[in-house]
């Protein structure tokens, strides 16, 4: 991995950007590693803007899929007790 070039500016793709497509500094931009450049295409105010948006529009499917970590977790934590248990020759 380079080190990115602190000199080098991108445009953020959000239409609704406040920077309004100028192009911005990268530390502006949030790394991914699936962009071609990457970078994300949305500096970090618009992917903040568009997640806090995602998460009001789909707050069942974030409540959801909380549960289902919750879930994956305690399930996870018994299995690990188990083993323990095990271990410990219980
Ligand atoms: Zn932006």
């Amino acid at each position: 991995m380079t080190t990115p070039d602190k000199s080098l500016r991108k445009r953020c793709s959000c239409p609704d950007c406040e920077q309004g497509g100028r192009p911005q500094p990268l530390t502006n931009f949030g790394i991914n590693n699936s962009s071609p450049d990457g970078y994300h295409w949305y500096c970090k105010a618009c992917n903040n803007a568009k997640q806090k948006e995602w998460k009001k529009a789909n707050a069942d499917k974030v409540r959801a899929g909380r549960k289902s970590y919750n879930e994956r977790m305690k399930k996870r934590n018994r299995a690990s007790r188990k083993q323990l248990e095990l271990d410990l020759g219980e």
